[in-house]
């Protein structure tokens, strides 16, 4: 995974900090979080995730930090020219 894609997954797992506790993957409530085949834990299933904060409070070593939650996107004027078509 590139640096770009690992800015853009809503948690950030510090490797080197993890102690591979399965801690975070066990409490998340969206299972969005997997152990790896390194006993490192590891972001899975980013779509999944809801930005809840609870592997960040949970991990004891500090090793997780959840993002800020992105902004809803807002409709373009096309997606509702599409949304209008749907109807009829
Ligand atoms: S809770 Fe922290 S130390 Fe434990 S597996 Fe998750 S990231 Fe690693
Ligand atoms: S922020 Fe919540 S949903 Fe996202 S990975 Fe952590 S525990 Fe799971």
């Amino acid at each position: 995974m590139t640096s770009q894609q690992i800015k853009k997954l809503p948690v950030r797992i510090y490797e080197e900090w993890c102690k591979g506790c399965n801690i975070c993957v066990t409490f998340c409530p969206t299972q969005t979080l997997e152990m790896s085949s390194h006993g490192k834990a590891v972001v899975a299933h980013p779509d999944q995730c809801t930005y809840c904060g609870l592997c960040e409070r949970l991990c004891p070593d500090l090793a997780i930090t959840v993002r800020p939650k992105p902004p809803k996107q807002k409709a373009t004027a096309d997606d509702s020219k599409e949304a209008d078509n749907g109807k009829k």
